[in-house]
């Protein structure tokens, strides 16, 4: 045997119920009595038992039964702000006690809050508070997940936001896709001069950038965040230092924000929930996903729902994900998001499922991963289920038995 084949160790799981993702007409991509063979860090091949080359089973080094459990790509968690320093529990209670947003505030609540907090705490802190938040995700079976910036607002706190970000893949077996949020909203020390603060947004990108901190660039387009114009001015730049793009749009109004991304080519537009038809249009041409966020939707009590008949007659692929964040969505559970995406957005359970496996690859331009096919790196999730519908309907419920994270057993 080739020693250098020899080195790498080939194991065979049988008995799989396989929901492979692709995207071939079957729901789910779903196959029974199905193997797959993992190589490294790769799966070298998949399909129903039958149909397996006898080399496989010759080639084998290690030997596994899934006993007939659900096999699928590992989850993707397209869209987080997982960094960040505190929580904003106590402004939650203080607004069920009754308090106005103004009393919060006065207190000294809201986003400043946790940038304060954010600014005040060391890397090794932040760092020791966003694992926290990263396990949760993990032990549901996500080996990908994005992680935006947004709440240092200033170069020296975005640089450490970042850096943790880069750091969590050390102790933890997980892809960290960085996107750069400096867009967020206007420090406090700039309050009333947003102009100027886009200014200094587009020199943190232009270093953070050179520092290869800085996989994408995200902004909040909003009447409550950035102006369209604003946020031309930052793609301008994530295009001249040729990053892609992402935008939270259209959340709270219609401002446009999804054209504009388009225009840039965007991976993908956030929230939609005011997204008109041109909108939807423009990210079909562009290839945009649609990125759901039902934690938000809920946590804001927000009534109006995204376009999704629109999405679906456009053919605009849509993704969900968790938004973790203090203010609108301290959600750490991808697969209480799949649970809400059906009962809120009334998606299908295949169609929720494709927004954390397959869309959500496409909304991190990741192509090696969301699928389950020859080639592919071998991210697998495998759970106490038959069906990734039971998934989307249980409340509460952890069924994950094992999860591989490029090609290591977890
Ligand atoms: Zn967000």
């Amino acid at each position: 045997m080739d020693a250098g084949f020899a080195m790498k160790k080939t194991t065979l799981w049988t008995d799989c119920t396989l929901a492979t993702m692709q995207d071939n007409g079957v729901p789910y991509g779903m196959i029974e009595n199905g193997n797959i063979v993992l190589q490294g860090s790769k799966i070298m091949w998949v399909g129903a038992a039958k149909d397996m080359p006898a080399q496989y089973l010759r080639d084998a080094t290690d030997f596994r039964s899934a006993g007939g459990r659900l096999v699928t790509p590992g989850l993707i968690d397209c869209h987080t702000h997982l960094v960040y320093a505190g929580d904003r529990a106590k402004e939650f209670e203080m607004r069920l006690q009754g308090a106005s947003y103004e009393d919060i505030a006065k207190a000294g609540g809201g986003i400043v809050s946790t940038v304060k907090a954010t600014r005040q705490a060391s890397a090794d802190e932040l760092l020791e508070q966003t694992q926290l938040r990263l396990r949760q995700l993990i032990s549901e079976g996500v080996t990908t997940i994005e992680v935006k910036s947004g709440y240092g607002l200033d170069l020296e706190t975005e640089r450490k936001c970042l850096t943790v970000a880069r750091r969590l893949t050390h102790d933890h077996a997980v892809t960290v896709r960085t996107t750069f949020l400096g867009a967020h909203a206007v420090p406090p020390e700039l309050a009333g001069d947003s102009d100027g603060y886009i200014d200094e947004v587009i020199h943190m990108l232009t270093v953070l950038h050179g520092e290869g901190l800085v996989d994408a660039v995200d902004a909040f387009c909003e009447r409550i965040g950035f102006s369209i114009a604003q946020t031309q001015r930052v793609f301008e730049a994530a295009k001249a230092l040729k990053l892609p793009v992402k935008l939270h749009a259209e959340q709270l109004s219609d401002s446009g924000g999804a054209a504009l991304a388009a225009q840039f080519g965007a991976l993908s537009c956030d929230h939609l929930e005011w997204l008109s038809e041109a909108g939807v249009k423009a990210m079909a041409q562009a290839g945009t996903v649609a990125v759901l966020l039902p934690g938000a939707y809920y946590f804001l009590r927000e009534t109006k729902l995204p376009p999704i008949d629109l999405l679906r007659q456009h053919g605009v692929p849509i993704a969900i994900a968790t938004d973790c964040n203090p203010g609108s969505s301290p959600c750490t559970s991808l697969l209480l998001m799949l649970n809400m995406a059906c009962t809120f957005f009334k998606l299908t359970p295949e169609e929720a499922f494709a927004g954390v496996t397959r869309n959500a690859a496409k909304a991190l331009d990741l192509h090696d991963r969301g699928i389950l096919a020859a080639g592919m790196r071998a991210d697998i999730a495998i759970w106490d289920a038959r069906t990734p519908a039971q998934l989307c309907y249980a409340i509460g419920a952890n069924p994950l038995y094992q999860s591989i994270q490029n090609g290591q057993t977890q």
